[in-house]
């Protein structure tokens, strides 16, 4: 999902990044304008448009970001479209604002006032600048057609705010109207069906303006295409999201592994190290479990000090799960404390581990395996 899209700055301290797809929009406002003027674009004009667009698509994303923040939801990235955003949410502090939520309102409707926040952003706006625009005496030329063209800049002000506004409330996932939908679909089923079938009304919607627009304005395919991959966008991260909160560790954690002794010489411990897969070792005396180590850290201190014991370098602090957390909730702790390992441990036996090696593995498959299945219950 990152790779389709690259960094560009932070707002109100959040990550904002482009989509790819938004590079259409320099290309399809160039092109519009060049068959519109046989003596040849304005290349810079062009630029100006594309430039009020992206600004206009950020204040609607700021008016999300904040508006979000009320509800104590931490966005995490923004990711800008020709047309649209798509925040996304830090999870794990999502969950602490379930908790404690500061408004008391329903999850759903707390869904349907986000979503509706940024099209009335671009609504004020629009309607801000419509006013200065005619404050300044060209009100009349607002309603002529086109109304959005490199030509008259104040006038596209106006009108890439009402576009965006309108655009948005399109019952199209993920756009903010798609979302009041699905928050609509969620009172009576759960989040991930509500999304899926969210998803599919999108992408209809998607392919009738993709075909509509190639027998009218052409601007309706370009929406069509942004719609369709902004769907794409939300299902991969929801298909991720879901595998990590539905998962148990007990699905996924090894349970056939190597594991190391404090007593043993780091020299054994590379021994039984070539002859394993596993990138990293829980160290055990008796039934107890008293450290991890990684082959990287018994390479490293062999070359710097020599030989010595498992015990001497293993990593003493460590987190531990049982058998029913979450995939999430083992990827924080492996994130929060920066390591590759957590041990799995049941009545303080140890019963399997988890490595950041094997959840990329196991993950992907799982993700396959659940679609595999959702495809078989839904034919
Ligand atoms: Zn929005």
């Amino acid at each position: 999902m990152r790779s389709w899209s690259i960094p560009v700055g932070r707002l109100f301290g959040v990550d904002v990044r482009i989509h790819l797809t938004f590079f259409l929009l320099p290309m399809f406002v160039f092109w519009t304008d060049y068959v519109a003027h046989q003596n040849g674009a304005n290349g810079s004009r062009d630029l100006a448009l594309v430039g009020i667009i992206l600004i206009f698509v950020s204040a609607h994303e700021c008016g999300h970001i904040l508006a979000a923040r009320r509800f104590g939801m931490v966005a995490k990235a923004v990711i800008l479209l020709p047309l649209t955003g798509v925040t996304l949410y830090d999870e794990s502090r999502l969950e602490k604002a379930h908790e404690k939520p500061r408004a008391p309102v329903l999850l759903w409707q707390r869904e349907i006032r986000l979503a509706l926040i940024g099209p009335l952003v671009n609504l004020a706006l629009g309607c801000l600048s419509a006013a200065v625009v005619s404050g300044m005496g060209r009100g009349g030329d607002l309603w002529k057609w086109p109304f959005l063209q490199a030509g008259n800049l104040p006038k596209s002000v106006v009108w890439a705010n009402l576009y965006l506004a309108v655009l948005n409330l399109m019952p199209a996932y993920p756009l903010d109207g798609g979302r009041i939908l699905r928050a609509y679909f969620s009172r009576t089923m759960d989040a991930s069906a509500a999304t899926r079938r969210a998803v599919s009304i999108s992408n209809a919607i998607a392919m009738v303006l993709m075909i509509a627009g190639l027998f009218s304005d052409s601007w309706l395919t370009m929406v069509g295409v942004i719609v369709f991959s902004a769907a794409q966008l939300e299902e991969r991260a929801l298909v991720f999201q879901s595998v990590l909160d539905n998962v148990r560790l007990e699905e996924v954690m090894l349970t056939d592994f190597a594991t190391l002794s404090p007593a043993d010489t780091l020299e054994d411990a590379l021994e039984k190290a070539v002859h394993s897969l596993q990138d990293d070792f829980p160290v055990v005396r008796g039934s107890d479990m008293v450290g991890v180590i990684s082959k990287q850290r018994i390479l490293d201190a062999l070359r710097a000090e020599g030989n010595g014991y498992v015990q001497a370098v293993m990593n003493k602090i460590f987190e531990v799960s049982v058998r029913q957390d979450s995939l999430g909730s083992a990827f924080r702790k492996l994130t929060a404390r920066n390591s590759s390992i957590i041990p799995v441990v049941e009545d303080q036996r140890l019963i399997g581990i988890v490595t950041l090696q094997n959840l990329m593995h196991s993950m992907a498959l799982l993700a396959e395996s659940r679609k595999l299945r959702r495809d078989e219950s839904e034919s």
